[in-house]
């Protein structure tokens, strides 16, 4: 009996990954501890998305080197995104590593592990599947309010930028009965909110059966009270999902829509496959049927030939659409991607550099000016932890995932509270709970 100790990196993704990987190992009499002291094995469920990301990862392949040589832990695994990316080279890079598995080996882990302490073997396993999708595999949870349910894996897009059809495959659904039966057991394990993971959802297809109409299911056929889904492209958005989002409330008022560049060369070589006036759009089509929704968005600066003109235009279609929030990245060439073999990375450091603080700049503007308009609104806040600056406040979020600090006594993560927001910042909103006097003469007034 070995004791595992788990780290996750990168995306939700992967946090749902290391939960099939919890449950593969478990079942297969391995322990996971929460220690690294308690543990003789070190995995690391890596991602490949960002060069930091992969620096990140030799970094701690360095502290662990030396664990390795004291006797503290005896078998070190790399898993996931990076793993596959980088295969052989990884473990010759780093030779403290035993095990180098990517996304559609999990299942393989109890052997590869087996290999490593029955015969001194390193082992390795990159095979990419077609059909895998762990729907037979009952995810190990960290109990909590939210659960992260995959019901798709790979891509099938190929932007130039990217790395996932490399390290995650082809597109594949799971059934909606597989995904039915998994939001009816995150139920019962008593989840407030569900999130629907995949690479690219509106892709999802099984039987006849699109995204719009899962989630339909889910939203009828679950009693989950908060349902949100990451991330749509913004290419194929299935316009009958805003009706079914509109008409559920159960379905969070939240899209993440990544818009990744606003300028119609950048995205032609990016291989987004729409234009700026499409996403405009969308935008608008989004807004009419959801009026309240908080939207949230992906961009990457100085890709391959962006020029400051075609940047500039990524700054106006931010200026215009107004995001709730954004997350804002430099360009970094990815191993194996089309942009790396055919798009040179030719933009300075120092420009990416400029147009990353411009364009944050932008954006920590706006996203205080639309937290500013939340004053005097009411909102149900979903409790989630502790305040992390004030252990005496909780932290929750809307419907729109705005996180809001407030005091409530008697409460618990988990409990839904309504606030009135009293003040704002750029990332997050101050609330009071609303008494519940207040509240019952609120909804008289209604
Ligand atoms: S849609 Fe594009 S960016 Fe998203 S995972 Fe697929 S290839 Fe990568």
């Amino acid at each position: 009996m070995k004791n595992i100790y788990l780290e996750t990196y990168g995306c939700q993704m992967n946090e749902y990954d290391s939960e099939l990987i919890r449950s593969i190992l478990a079942k297969n009499q391995y322990q996971i501890v929460n220690s690294q002291e308690d543990a003789q094995v070190v995995l690391l469920n890596t991602c490949a998305i960002r060069e930091n990301a992969h620096q990140k990862i030799f970094h701690r392949l360095d502290e662990l080197k030396g664990m390795k040589r004291r006797g503290e832990v005896e078998a070190v695994g790399v898993l996931g995104c990076m793993a596959q990316s980088l295969r052989k080279d990884l473990a010759d890079r780093s030779p403290i590593v035993d095990i180098v598995a990517g996304p559609d080996s999990y299942k393989k882990l109890p052997n590869l592990l087996k290999a490593v302490f029955e015969s001194a073997s390193k082992g390795y396993d990159f095979s990419l599947s077609e059909f895998e999708t762990y729907a037979d595999i009952t995810p190990k949870r960290i109990a909590g309010v939210n659960a992260w349910l995959a019901i798709m894996r790979g891509c099938d897009n190929f932007c130039t930028f990217c790395v996932v059809p490399y390290t995650r495959g082809r597109e594949r659904s799971r059934t909606v009965e597989s995904v039915l039966n998994e939001a009816h057991r995150i139920e019962s394990e008593g989840f407030k909110q569900v999130t629907i993971l995949g690479q690219n959802v509106n892709s999802y297809k099984s039987d006849g059966n699109d995204f719009a109409d899962l989630m339909q299911t889910l939203a009828t056929e679950t009693s989950i009270p908060r349902i949100r889904f990451t991330s749509p492209h913004p290419k194929d958005f299935p316009r009958r999902l805003l009706h079914v989002i509109a008409d559920n409330p159960s379905l969070c008022k939240q899209i993440h829509l990544p818009l990744q560049a606003g300028n119609d060369d950048v995205l032609q070589r990016m291989n987004r496959t729409y234009t700026k006036k499409e996403f405009y759009t969308l935008v608008d089509e989004i807004r009419k049927i959801i009026p309240d929704v908080a939207l949230t968005t992906d961009v990457i600066v100085g890709f391959s030939g962006e020029t400051e003109a075609q940047f500039e235009d990524t700054f106006e279609v931010m200026q215009n659409v107004r995001f709730d929030s954004a997350f804002i990245f430099k360009y970094s060439e990815r191993k194996n991607t089309i942009a790396s073999r055919k798009i040179p990375d030719d933009v300075p450091e120092h420009a990416k550099t400029e147009r990353i603080v411009r364009l944050n700049e932008l954006q920590r503007r706006i996203s205080n000016e639309i937290n500013q308009t939340e004053i005097g609104k009411k909102a149900t806040v979903l409790i989630e932890s502790q305040s992390k600056k004030d252990a005496n406040q909780w932290l929750g979020r809307t419907d729109q995932n705005k996180g809001v600090v407030f005091s409530a006594e008697a409460k618990k993560p988990g409990d839904f509270v309504d606030v009135e927001i009293i003040r704002a910042t750029t990332n997050t909103l101050i609330g009071e709970m609303i008494p519940q006097k207040k509240r019952s003469l609120n909804l008289l007034s209604l």
